[in-house]
């Protein structure tokens, strides 16, 4: 048998024909339908155009929201939960959500992005508030602690492997591991449970969700000098099967690699996820992903919000912040003087919106995804486990696919797989010109030749392929990013202009995105002397 190790290059290289435009459709391969659709990289393009088109329109606002990410939405559903429903939201795609929107087919609806939160700790109770409000909890324990509902805990089998040609329970490579790749699983396990434990004189945790909760001491900030890559040899741990399932954690929260992860940000993968008594959290999750928070709070704010407009200018002064938009529909500079905003974009387009902001973007890395909805008109074979909600290939650049009817308890027939594939290149500019330049016709041969291996006679299922590429999909939490005075620095209120974008924290996450967005809210309510119940204090 081949070294596991050399097996996953061979699939690296028939991918890696991608970038050559050398990967073709194989001849045999039925008519399937699809295309490339999202997302609106030519309206982001247009940004860097000259800020100095004039609005042909202006009208007051007391709050505007640029963007409808969850940062951007969770501020609108903060605002609105305490009373101050005078906001306009703007964001620049068709529909609300950004990195955790959602599609629907004709067989059910689908992630494009973010796809679960973890069981969220109880003092979380902003995340907790929402997921009562989109029906995910379903009681009370005598402790007060919520009950989360059986349709949105992930239902089993919650993960599977494919590995040597065969399907095994969990993700960690177990076949044929020896007793000194157990040894030094069960040594990492003892590890990530240690920092789970870690408290700090205030009783802060090491590693926490979201990661303002956390400790700021400086034995745990250290950690962010190191890579995951430098964590791991320092303790000695070289099985090939453990560090194939650390990096895993890294490319699935991350989109990076051991190397180029901060070890504060992967053992946070780890850590933040154990519960005080039990092993690793549950998950939350919906056929639509985290799209269903997305249209609990884009619901509540509907009225308010003007998708299609893409924000090209932000003047911050001393009275308010004036926000210049270019409406798509109406192809016309619109302009609103504004009491107050929040800016809820990725940071790097801070500095080409922002007039007077200083904001460095040097340290700013951006990995590219591409995500895939393969809709099926039935289950293809798979040897061993059977089908799980998540299902990993471990000789595969791509992190496999997610079920999409896997929560409806729908085992048989017609079903969506999300696939999901992080390019993980160093230099994130060539990473962003192969997603751009690769056709669908590519795409499709590439997913099918990954997944191929794994169930024989999927492509004669696949009745449409739909592809969305992420070109700035997530920062990156390289090591030193994440406790540097940028990352700070980036955060702070320029006079009524708030920041608020997952950003902010240095790696990509729903908590993350949310903390911002309420953080922001609050501050603005704050400013205007309101009355409110914070979630934050
Ligand atoms: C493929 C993928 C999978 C993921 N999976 C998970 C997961 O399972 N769980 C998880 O917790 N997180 C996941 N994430 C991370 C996800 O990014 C966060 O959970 C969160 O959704 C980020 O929200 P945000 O509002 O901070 O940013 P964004 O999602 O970046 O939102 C920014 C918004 O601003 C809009 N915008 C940009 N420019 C303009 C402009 N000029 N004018 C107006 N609007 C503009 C954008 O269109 C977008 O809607 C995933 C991310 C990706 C890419």
């Amino acid at each position: 048998m081949a070294p596991l190790e050399l097996r996953r290059r061979d699939v690296l290289k028939s991918l890696g024909a991608l970038a050559l435009g050398t990967c073709r459709r194989p001849p045999a391969m039925p008519a399937i339908g699809g295309s490339i659709v999202g997302g609106a990289h030519a309206r982001g393009h247009r940004l860097r155009e000259a800020k100095a088109a004039t609005p042909d329109s202006w009208e007051r606002a007391s709050i505007v929201i640029v963007g409808a990410g969850v940062a951007g939405l969770s501020a609108a559903w903060a605002l609105d939960r305490a009373g101050a429903g005078d906001f306009l939201i703007l964001e620049l795609e068709d529909a609300p959500g950004g990195t955790a929107r959602s599609g629907q087919g004709v067989v059910t609806p689908y992630p494009w992005g973010a796809h679960y939160v973890p069981v969220p700790d109880p003092a979380n109770r902003a995340l907790i508030a929402l997921l009562d409000e989109a029906g995910a909890v379903a009681g009370r324990d005598p402790a007060g602690r919520p009950v989360y509902a059986e349709d949105v805990l992930c239902r089993d089998p919650q993960e599977r492997l494919f590995v040597r040609g065969e399907w095994y329970e969990g993700l960690y490579p177990r076949v044929a591991a020896t007793t000194g790749d157990l040894a030094e699983l069960a040594a990492f396990e003892a590890d990530m449970r240690r920092w789970a434990d870690w408290r700090d004189d205030r009783g802060r945790r090491a590693f926490d969700l979201p990661r303002a909760r956390g400790t700021d001491t400086k034995e745990i900030r250290a950690l962010d000098e190191l890579s995951m890559d430098r964590y791991l040899r320092d303790h000695g741990w070289g099985s090939e099967r453990l560090r194939w399932f650390v990096e895993y954690g890294c490319r699935d929260d991350f989109g990076a690699t051991l190397s180029q992860t901060s070890a504060w940000a992967g053992i946070h993968y780890f850590a933040a996820r154990l519960g005080e008594d039990s092993g690793g959290a549950d998950f939350l999750t919906w056929p639509e992903g985290n799209g269903r928070l997305v249209s609990r709070m884009a619901g509540r704010a509907a009225s308010r919000m003007r998708a299609q407009s893409t924000v090209r200018r932000v003047t911050p002064h001393a009275r308010g912040v004036d926000v210049a938009y270019h409406d798509e529909r109406e192809n016309r500079l619109r302009g609103i003087r504004a009491e107050h905003a929040i800016l809820a974009l990725p940071r790097f387009l801070a500095g080409h919106v922002v007039d007077g902001a200083p904001r460095p973007v040097a340290d700013v890395v951006y990995g590219s995804w591409m995500v895939a909805n393969l809709t099926l008109r039935g289950r293809p074979e798979s040897r061993g486990f059977p089908l799980a909600w998540d299902n990993v290939l471990y000789a595969s650049p791509s992190l496999g696919y997610v079920v999409a009817t896997h929560q409806q308890g729908r085992d048989h027939g017609p079903t969506v797989f999300t696939y999901y594939l992080p390019l993980l290149d160093d230099d994130p500019r060539i990473a962003r010109q192969r997603l751009l330049a690769t056709s669908w016709e590519a795409w499709v041969a590439a997913i099918l030749a990954d997944l191929g291996p794994a169930h024989g006679g999927l492509a004669e299922l696949v009745e449409t392929v739909d592809v969305y590429l992420w070109g700035h999909a997530m920062v990156r939490p390289r090591p030193g990013s994440l406790w540097g005075d940028e990352l700070a620095a980036a955060a702070r209120p320029l006079g009524r202009l708030h920041f608020a974008h997952t950003d902010l924290s240095g790696m990509a996450l729903f908590e993350e995105a949310q903390y911002w967005g309420v953080r922001a809210a609050e501050a603005i309510l704050a400013s205007r002397g309101e009355r409110f119940d914070s979630f934050l204090t």
